[in-house]
């Protein structure tokens, strides 16, 4: 059965989007323009996901989280229209699964909708539905297996995190697709020196500490409450084996 996703949203264009993109992507997309009456969809109706704008017109998307929190533990998406820390930190603590400023491509909305289903409930379904329509996998992408966070394009030496595009240098990339290509393995830094550097002996352990710096900083900057590349002290780097 397709999901199920309520979008709360007072701007017809960008609903009207945001349910072709949905409905595209074999979801089961419901459109409330208030926040009231996204409430009262959500009593009489069950919802596998919510969408929820932070400007309505008949009050904040915050505090209709509150409510919604109240009595649900519904995944919720907000969308803003401004790009702040402090709505992301706010939301996020009152129970907001995830954060999207506007504007946003179609692609990167549903991303993330996917992302957090998965996260949320891992169905084979939906892995096989997000996989076959990946957009590279007509051109040799593979994905870490056990980690569906992630997906590897070889051809475009391209790794995406829940969807998005990471910009990484050379050196970062080979780190993070050796991290992810063995989930849970714990790597030395003499290992990460080998396998991501051309020259190895030039470079120090210290230099694989700064770029798996920079590295989780791109994965934070995606996902603030991921920590997918874990830190073993006096041992080196694994990427986390998830459920
Ligand atoms: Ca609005």
């Amino acid at each position: 059965m397709p999901a199920r996703i309520l979008i709360i949203e007072d701007e017809p264009s960008i609903a009207d989007t945001l349910l072709y993109a949905l409905a595209t992507e074999g979801f089961s997309p419901h459109w409330c323009a208030t926040g009231q009456a996204g409430i009262a969809a959500l009593q009489s109706q069950a919802f596998d996901f919510v969408i929820l704008d932070i400007g309505l017109p008949d009050g904040s998307g915050f505090e209709f989280c509150k409510q919604i929190r109240a009595r649900s533990t519904v995944p919720i998406l907000f969308l803003t229209a401004r790009n702040g820390e402090i709505d992301r930190v706010v939301g996020l603590e009152i129970g907001g699964d995830d954060y999207l400023a506007k504007p946003f491509s179609p692609r990167e909305l549903t991303a993330r909708v996917k992302a957090i289903l998965r996260r949320v409930s891992p169905t084979p379904a939906l892995d096989q539905q997000a996989t076959s329509q990946s957009p590279a996998s007509s051109s040799g992408a593979s994905s870490a297996a056990h980690l569906p966070w992630f997906s590897i394009d070889e051809a475009r030496c391209l790794i995406r995190f829940r969807g998005l595009a990471l910009e990484l240098t050379r050196i970062e990339f080979r780190l993070c697709k050796t991290l992810i290509s063995h989930p849970g393995r714990v790597f030395s830094r003499e290992q990460l020196l080998d396998a991501a550097w051309d020259e190895p002996e030039a470079s120090m352990d210290r230099t694989v500490d700064a770029h798996i710096k920079t590295l989780r900083a791109k994965l934070h900057a995606i996902d603030p409450a991921a920590d997918p590349i874990k830190t073993h002290r006096g041992l080196g780097y694994s990427s986390r084996e998830l459920p």
